[in-house]
């Protein structure tokens, strides 16, 4: 018996490159590389692109109307400016707006856009699908890595909302989002090369235009990453620290146990840029009976002492199967209380989007939930005793 090998299965085109995640040095470089722009005019041709792309949101070369015809042709061969697929939207009786976006087969991302937030509005983007560290309180914790986005992915999800938000062009009044929070799915200090380019991107005055102010990088603490995150992109800090002692920080954090929090403290400390008026942000997650005694938000007090911090509490939000109860309404006050007359501005996160599982460490992207229910499907005995 002869078989025969065909070829067309192993020829895999590759994707284009999407423009709109490099940077515009990258850019440039990329214009010349693809052989679309002569190098004397690459600069040119590539501020231009950049304006369509991320001050008009223009997804089609066609749309580049000062671009000479046979170019914007020579472009769409080699690259692409097109939005990645949505496969769900929704909308939160609160107005919260979540959307799951692939980007490529099995990349589901979640970005959350929340009303009223900073100035107008924050988007809050992951850096990764999945995470490597296990928080026990967060959602995305239970799902294993899939990978790290890539600069585009990440800007990828800023285009989406703006898309859903009518916020083109970028320089338009009264924009509804203004401020980006590296919040969602995964650790960025883990993939700090993208979320550094996606910030050059997203901060360019001729672009997007989000101040670099307004962009916050949260962080379970990876301590050799924090001077390298404040050089690069002078982004706001913010570290999920949610105790004050490292017993129970290893438990609830596990990278506690690389970083202890002595480690973590002398690393913020020495975070480029601090002061009074560019502050650092500690998240704290209250945890009923677990990190939420008075004892413990004078202990905070005394371990922020001398930093420019506020202090984010953060209502748990229970996710299905998660561990934990969200501490009572008067013992989170109680808390808040001892941290504002110690000086600390530190304010209770409302949750927001809960219906929706939008809320803050509810994310995990649908691409495990459908295998789960597919799993349930084939063994449905198996998964109830689990
Ligand atoms: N990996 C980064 C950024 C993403 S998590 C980090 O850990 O900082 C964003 C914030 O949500 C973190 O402060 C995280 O601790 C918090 N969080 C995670 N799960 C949560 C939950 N179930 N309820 C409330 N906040 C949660
Ligand atoms: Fe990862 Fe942050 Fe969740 Fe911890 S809290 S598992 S670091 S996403």
């Amino acid at each position: 018996m002869t078989t025969t090998l065909d070829l067309s299965r192993a020829a895999k085109p590759v994707s284009p490159v999407n423009l709109s995640g490099l940077t515009r040095d990258g850019l440039r470089q990329a214009l010349i590389d693809g052989g679309a722009v002569p190098a004397d005019k690459a600069r040119m041709r590539a501020s231009q692109i950049w304006r369509w792309m991320h001050q008009a949101g223009v997804t089609d070369f066609a749309d580049m109307t000062d671009v000479a015809k046979e170019t914007r042709a020579k472009l769409a061969e080699t690259f692409t400016i097109a939005r990645p697929e949505i496969v769900e939207r929704q909308v939160s009786k609160d107005g919260t707006r979540k959307w799951l976006i692939r980007t490529a087969p099995g990349i589901e991302i979640e970005t959350v856009y929340i009303p009223d937030v900073g100035r107008s509005g924050a988007l809050c983007v992951s850096s990764q699908v999945g995470c490597t560290l296990n928080c026990t309180f967060c959602h995305t914790g239970t799902q294993a890595l899939v990978r790290n986005l890539t600069a585009a992915e990440i800007v990828a999800q800023v285009q989406v909302a703006k898309d859903d938000l009518a916020e083109w062009p970028s320089d338009k009044e009264d924009r509804l989002l203004s401020n980006i929070v590296f919040m969602g799915m995964g650790e960025p200090l883990y993939n700090l090369d993208a979320v550094t380019d996606a910030l050059d991107i997203l901060s360019d005055n001729e672009g997007i235009s989000i101040s670099r102010r307004r962009i916050t990088v949260s962080t379970s603490g990876v301590v050799p990453q924090l001077a390298a995150l404040g050089e690069r992109t002078q982004a706001m800090l913010a570290i999920s620290l949610h105790a004050t002692n490292d017993e129970l920080r290893n438990e609830l954090v596990p990278l506690n146990k690389k970083y202890p929090i002595a480690e973590l403290m002398a690393g913020i400390r020495a975070y480029p840029g601090l002061s009074n008026a560019r502050r650092v942000t500690f998240e704290y997650v209250m945890l009923k009976g677990v990190n939420d005694s008075p004892a413990e938000a004078r202990a905070l007090v005394a371990l922020l002492k001398g930093i420019p911090a506020k202090v984010n509490l953060i209502p748990f939000n229970p996710w299905p199967g998660s561990p934990y109860e969200c501490s009572t309404w008067p013992v989170i006050e109680t808390f808040a209380a001892i941290l504002n007359k110690a000086g600390f501005a530190s304010p209770i996160r409302t949750p927001r989007g809960r219906d929706i599982l939008a809320a803050c460490g509810q994310l995990k992207s649908e691409s495990e939930k459908v295998r789960a229910s597919a799993r349930r499907k084939a063994a449905p005995d198996a998964e109830a005793a689990a």
